[in-house]
């Protein structure tokens, strides 16, 4: 079910829950067409819903970064079909390491809940005593393994990640990660934004790791306001906000079967949320 196939008449060579990959020649080299939608996901499910411009602000969000991290990435280009203009990009078709690479500068979501009950996450050992939404006192990799659709990715530890891909790839990826989320979070910090977790996917070009996939977008991290920061207390994300809570307080779904479509006016405070997210990190207006 692809949003953009018959417009742009590509082969759809994947479609995910929120972007579809189309196979183009770019220089005479195999690559791919990636289209941000604009679809939304919440509580594991797609909602029927759509919010204006999110696609494309998460194709700019994304290109900004690639170029402010000067690290080796797939982009190749933003000249694109005009019918998917500002929300898609031309990328190198890598071999893709299969790692979630996730690092945290902070403890919450799926991090937290292990650590409630072990005091670990992803089998690092942590300080006892921290809150929800605490910072953590160094940041950590916490790898994950992609499930199969509609399934939760699986935490693992370094030794699984070093099992599966050997233990030189595993500490390149761990080191990447660890250094790539320092870069962004003290550039978000300095735009009072917390970057307080990420997950990254790196390719491989003649063995080197090549940063791929979408980065350091709404859809890939936590980006917490720092003026509201109260560890202990639940921390709002910056873009799902208004979508959870209507979903879970006012919306009278059971998180089962499908989701209700979004009235219009969380449709728009969302929006807006996605664009503010990108004025504040970026310092410039989205579309100027
Ligand atoms: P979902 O997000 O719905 O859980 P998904 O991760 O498979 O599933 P998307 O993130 O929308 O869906 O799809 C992007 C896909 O493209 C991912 O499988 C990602 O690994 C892959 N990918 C990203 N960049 C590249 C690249 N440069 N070369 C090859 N594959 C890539
Ligand atoms: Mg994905």
């Amino acid at each position: 079910m692809s949003q953009f196939q018959s417009v742009l008449g590509l082969p759809l060579r994947h479609a995910g829950k929120v972007r579809e990959l189309f196979d183009v020649q770019y220089e005479g080299q195999p690559a791919f067409l990636m289209v941000a939608t604009d679809n939304i996901s919440a509580f594991d499910h797609v909602l029927p819903t759509h919010i204006p411009d999110k696609g494309a602000v998460l194709t700019q969000l994304s290109t900004w970064w690639f170029e402010q991290l000067g690290v080796p990435n797939h982009l190749l280009s933003t000249d694109v079909p005009e019918p998917v203009r500002g929300r898609a990009v031309i990328v190198e078709r890598l071999d893709m390491v299969p790692v979630e690479c996730v690092a945290r500068g902070y403890l919450t979501g799926s991090g937290w809940a292990e650590y409630q009950s072990s005091g670990t996450v992803c089998g690092i050992r942590l300080p006892a005593g921290l809150r929800d939404g605490d910072k953590l006192p160094e940041p950590i990799f916490t790898p994950a393994i992609k499930a199969q659709l509609g399934e939760h990715d699986e935490n693992v530890d370094f030794a699984t990640i070093a099992r599966l891909h050997g233990e030189d790839l595993a500490a390149r990826l761990r080191d990447e990660t660890l250094a790539i989320y320092t870069r962004a979070a003290d550039m978000a910090a300095a735009r009072g934004i917390l970057l307080a977790d990420t997950k990254f996917e790196f390719g491989l070009r003649d063995g080197e790791l090549v940063l791929a996939d979408e980065v350091l977008t709404p859809d890939s991290s936590r980006f917490w306001d720092a003026q509201l920061w109260r560890p202990g207390e639940s921390l709002p994300s910056f873009d799902k906000q208004f979508v959870r809570d209507w979903l879970a307080h006012d919306s009278g779904w059971d998180r089962d079967g499908t989701p209700p479509a979004l009235p219009e006016d969380v449709v728009a405070a969302t929006r807006k949320r996605y664009l503010e997210a990108f004025r504040r990190l970026t310092g410039r207006a989205f579309g100027a």
